[in-house]
């Protein structure tokens, strides 16, 4: 005997209709439609007219659990199959987004078993004559079989089956097979809910370079998905990793901020998300500046189980953050430290020494005629001159000295440690050596000097303002003694 193949979209069309063979196919054809054809919702749509017509129901129908809370339910009728047209209730306004108050105890029952998923049948003129009686014989209704669809843990919807010609009892075999439908169509939701998210987690990658990570409280282990664990893209799916072997990709620098910055986090309200930067080495030692944002998740008696999050690739934003931040602080032509950085430091400079009797010297240099170097010889030259009076000073200072420049052709000096003898030794070998050397552009030489006014921090000079003006009447006088000369208020020291 050779082999019998088949599809299944003719399977039991020819058993009994309203048998229990007839039902099963049914529901198998339909789980096929569902899960690998149409999908959501219009295999639905198709499950509940097989349903119905294989039955011999009045109408199919779906309402859909909107919200609930401890005194209402709002539900809305989303799906319905009718035999007949006098059989139709969707598109009524009773049953579209309708809000219920839970007041009645046998309703307030009738709703806790649903949220149970617990199967409910009724022949209507069985029940005593109550509000739900009422309710059915005033929708014709001879008999109702409910069966709760339960997604993800949570009452999702009704899946109804209303006669209004027979008062039908349903057998045991029958609600567990359509016990089957109400699984297909809780699976239908829960596949459109990921395809959804996943959808949604790929707009979001695509946007943020991110991966997504998990750790577990009981386990102690992480998974996160690839994407900024890796240089180059891998077919991998999730990495599983210890706590100890994924604090090792992390950047030591930052392993024990991150330890206690999680620390604070789980000992707070664990309301806010934890959020923090850090720098992460990938598959190849690459550093990747990555920021981590999750959330703690509980279980029902309150204790954290899991905290969850993304990741996501903060290089581009750190480097041009980089950028912006040294770009605040520095000049851009001569790359010293400008005039607001200057002041900040020199407020430390004069705190530090006020605090702990260290002293610091203030050195302000201006070029000497510079004007007239830009007025001959153009802007450009004179830019040169600047920056070669930088790189000059540059070779002289020690790593702890600030040089910045104030604007113009004014430059400022903040040496640490420094006494009045050793500044005016200092300030020497910067106008002898400016002096020496010359600089050249565009095939010319050419030469500059500069005076130079200092101050220290000894006596009263406990103020910015007080420590500037002093060294600044210092070089007003080094140009009005002749330039290209050092001067401090204390004492003249001449040129040579
Ligand atoms: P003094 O010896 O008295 O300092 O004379 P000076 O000509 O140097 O006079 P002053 O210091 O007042 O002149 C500063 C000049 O610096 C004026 C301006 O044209 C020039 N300057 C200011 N900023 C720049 C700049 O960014 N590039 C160039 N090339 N020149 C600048
Ligand atoms: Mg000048």
């Amino acid at each position: 005997m050779g082999i019998n193949t088949g599809t299944y979209h003719n399977i039991g069309n020819s058993y009994e209709k309203g048998s229990n063979a007839a039902l099963l196919s049914a529901i198998a054809r339909s789980a096929e439609e569902l899960t690998s054809g149409k999908g959501w919702p219009d295999g639905v749509h198709d499950l509940l007219e097989t349903l119905g017509r294989t039955t011999g129901v009045s109408r199919v129908w779906i309402f859909q659990t909107i919200k609930i809370t401890e005194t209402h339910i709002t539900q809305n009728y989303t799906f319905e199959w009718a035999a007949a047209p006098k059989h139709k209730q969707l598109g009524m306004p009773m049953f579209s987004m309708f809000t219920n108050a839970i007041d009645r105890p046998g309703y307030r029952d009738l709703i806790q078993s649903r949220m149970r998923g617990e199967w409910q049948k009724v022949v209507t003129d069985q029940l005593e004559q109550d509000w739900l009686r009422d309710n059915l014989e005033a929708q014709k209704i001879k008999s109702m079989l409910t069966i709760p669809i339960i997604v993800e843990d949570e009452w999702w919807g009704t899946l109804g089956f209303d006669d209004c010609d027979r008062a039908y009892d349903w057998s045991d075999v029958e609600i567990a097979l359509l016990k089957t439908a109400g699984d297909l169509i809780s699976n239908a939701v829960l596949r459109d809910r990921l395809s959804a998210k996943r959808k949604q987690f790929a707009i979001l990658k695509q946007l943020t370079a991110s991966s997504v990570w998990e750790f577990d409280f009981n386990t102690g282990q992480i998974w996160c998905s690839p994407e900024v664990l890796h240089s180059v893209p891998v077919p991998t799916d999730n990495i599983r990793f210890s706590l100890h072997n994924a604090l090792r990709l992390i950047h030591q620098g930052d392993r024990r901020k991150l330890i206690t910055a999680a620390k604070i986090y789980m000992k707070g309200s664990l309301e806010r998300v934890f959020r923090f930067d850090m720098r992460l080495f990938t598959d190849c030692g690459d550093l990747r500046w990555v920021e981590l944002i999750g959330n703690i998740r509980k279980n029902k008696n309150g204790r954290p189980t899991q905290l969850a999050g993304i990741l996501i690739d903060i290089s581009q934003r750190k480097r041009e953050e980089d950028r912006l931040r040294e770009e605040a602080v520095t000049d851009p032509l001569t790359g010293v430290t400008n005039r607001r950085m200057f002041e900040h430091k020199l407020q430390e400079h004069i705190d530090y020494s006020v605090n702990e009797g260290r002293i610091f010297s203030l050195l302000f240099f201006d070029i000497d005629r510079f004007k007239q170097l830009n007025d001959t010889y153009g802007h450009q030259v004179g830019d040169k001159g600047l920056c070669h009076v930088t790189k000059v000073c540059e070779k002289i200072l020690r790593p702890n000295d600030t040089l910045a420049r104030l604007g113009g052709d004014e430059f400022a000096l903040i040496l640490p440690e420094t006494d009045e003898n050793t500044v005016r030794k200092i300030g020497e070998r910067i106008r002898r050596k400016i002096e020496a050397t010359r600089f050249k552009t565009k095939g010319k030489e050419y030469s500059l000097t500069v005076s130079v006014g200092l101050a220290t921090s000894e006596g009263q000079l406990t103020t910015p303002a007080r420590i500037i003006e002093t060294a600044d009447v210092a070089l007003y006088q080094a140009k009005q003694t002749g330039r290209n000369k050092v001067v401090s208020l204390t004492e003249c020291c001449s040129k040579g």
